[in-house]
């Protein structure tokens, strides 16, 4: 273990954050990661717990008590061998994972668990400036064709392990870059594209063919899902030319809200608003570009999503910005005896909030109201919660002045075409039908099609879509071979 009575000595340390002002004028990462003095007396906190409640919060089962110990003794390398186990990509989850393994880590029983993000984050950051990040091309090759339909943490996962296991991929991504909402849906200043870039890179000297701009299938008519898709293969066309096709194309039809108004101008979904940022930053000329200068905002939907229109919006310089959420305001900390080790129910404030935002709860948007075709406010109504069932407060109702309002209350389901397309059966909640047990895991009721990711269990977190995309690989490999011996 990390020091012996590290616990007791060394407090939590954060990761610190660069001021607002000189943040809020980029959109670049501005988080300070742990210095080596400051990393090894985290890893000193961990205590190596009999039962490491971390590595089973954790959805891709980080060996967190083995790294924090080796950091602790400042043996990055043989830290970064065993992160390198179980993640594909440290560097990811590592900055945009909220994560669940502090929220499961015995010292959170004392709201100071070891600093395990913050730590992974580290050795992952060292590894690449040292160049310990090395291709691992297979020894053999096994002459099997597998396609793979999205390029989002899952695809990405799932391609690079099943290049590992000595198969020809083809990564299929309908859009420009690869990265799913990696790339054009978390915003740059939570994470830097070039992350994305060096994997990739990785990726195809590993031998995965990367074919950008190629849509698997049809769009629906009138779809609003972003697409710069220049060409389509047909479904039929992928079963016949491969031996296995992965459907990892994500969950992108966004939640709509059908209140009178919607039509008017200046309403748009954060999947329309976010992506072009990330294309502006990556040097793209984009006409009409949506903005929030000096506008009145009104983001709908209190999640990760409605965060990040708050901070675009605040980095475009608008003149206010408020933040809806439908439920009531969660308590400040958590109920623990009955949330820990799990994923606790607490308010949560992100650094985009602290850069400047109101936030409303339990407010429920009736009406969008406009003038000559574009959107001047919205109704609203306060809400209270009994029972599960929702009820309007008598007498609460207001008027609030917008001029842009995003929508960013989630996602319903994968965008249908591309599974009515292979004719995947769908779960109730319309996402690609496929278990994770163990005799047939991820696979559809399609022969040799399989699907992971937000595809298969719904709008999601990278790190759980990591964690279907390796699972999915293993699946496939032994789908294809009999036996794998890639990693569960
Ligand atoms: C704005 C935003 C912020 C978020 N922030 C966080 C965060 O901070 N932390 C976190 O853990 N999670 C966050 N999430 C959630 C996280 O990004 C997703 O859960 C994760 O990216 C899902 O990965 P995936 O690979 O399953 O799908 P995606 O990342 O959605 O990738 C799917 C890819 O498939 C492609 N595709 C779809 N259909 C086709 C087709 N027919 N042909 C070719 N290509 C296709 C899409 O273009 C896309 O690139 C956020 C999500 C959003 C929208
Ligand atoms: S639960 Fe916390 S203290 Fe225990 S092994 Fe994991 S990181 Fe260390």
């Amino acid at each position: 273990m990390g020091k012996v009575t590290g616990f007791m000595e060394y407090e939590r340390i954060e990761e610190g954050y660069k001021p607002i002002p000189e943040r809020l004028k980029h959109y670049k990462e501005f988080t300070i990661a742990l210095d080596d003095k400051a990393a090894q007396v985290q890893g000193a906190r961990c205590m190596d717990c009999g039962i490491p409640f971390c590595t089973s919060g954790c959805p891709v089962n980080n060996i967190i008590p083995d790294f924090n110990d080796l950091v602790y003794r400042q043996d990055w390398q043989d830290a970064f061998t065993v992160l390198d186990s179980t993640n594909n990509f440290p560097e990811f989850t590592g900055r945009i994972c909220p994560a669940p393994c502090e929220a499961a880590c015995t010292l959170n029983v004392n709201n100071e668990p070891v600093g395990i993000k913050s730590i992974e984050r580290a050795i992952v950051d060292r590894a690449w400036a040292n160049g310990w990040v090395k291709p691992r091309v297979a020894a053999t090759k096994t002459g099997k064709m597998v396609a793979v339909v999205g390029s989002g943490p899952a695809g990405m996962a799932a391609a690079q392990q099943l290049a590992r296991a000595g198969h020809d991929v083809t990564l299929f991504e309908k859009n420009d870059r690869l990265g799913g909402l990696l790339r054009y849906g978390i915003p740059d200043f939570k994470m830097e594209k070039q992350l994305i870039d060096r994997r990739v890179e990785q990726m195809k000297a590993e031998g995965v063919r990367v074919r950008t701009g190629v849509m698997v299938g049809k769009l629906p008519e009138g779809s609003k899902v972003t697409n710069w898709a220049k060409e389509a293969i047909s479904p039929e066309q992928l079963q016949k030319d491969f031996d296995a096709v992965l459907l990892t194309g994500g969950a992108e039809q966004s939640r709509d809200l059908p209140v009178p108004g919607r039509n008017l101008d200046g309403i748009h979904f954060a999947m329309e608003f976010l992506p072009q940022q990330n294309k502006v930053n990556a040097g793209d000329k984009f006409k009409g570009q949506l903005r929030a200068d000096g506008k009145h905002v009104i983001v709908i939907g209190g999640g990760d999503t409605g965060s990040d229109c708050v901070g675009t919006s605040n980095r475009h310089g608008a003149a206010n910005v408020v933040q809806f959420e439908l439920m009531a305001q969660p308590p400040e900390q958590e109920n623990k005896p009955l949330t820990w080790p799990y994923w606790p129910y607490k308010l949560r404030t992100s650094s985009s909030h602290e850069e400047g935002c109101e936030r409303e709860f339990a407010i429920a948007t009736k009406e969008f109201i406009g003038e000559k075709g574009k959107v001047t406010g919205l109704k609203t109504v306060r809400v209270e919660w009994k029972d599960g069932k929702m009820i309007e407060v008598p007498g609460s109702e207001q008027l609030l002045k917008a001029d842009l309002v995003l929508l960013a209350m989630g996602f319903v389901s994968p965008v249908a075409t591309v599974l009515e397309g292979f004719g995947v059966d769908k779960d109730a909640r319309g996402n690609a039908k496929a278990t994770t047990e163990a005799a047939s895991a991820y696979a559809t009721n399609v022969r040799k099609v399989f699907a992971a990711g937000d595809m298969r269990r719904g709008q999601s977190l990278v790190v759980w879509a990591i964690r279907e995309g390796r699972q999915a690989a293993r699946a496939v490999d032994e789908f294809l071979m009999g036996t794998s011996e890639l990693p569960r």
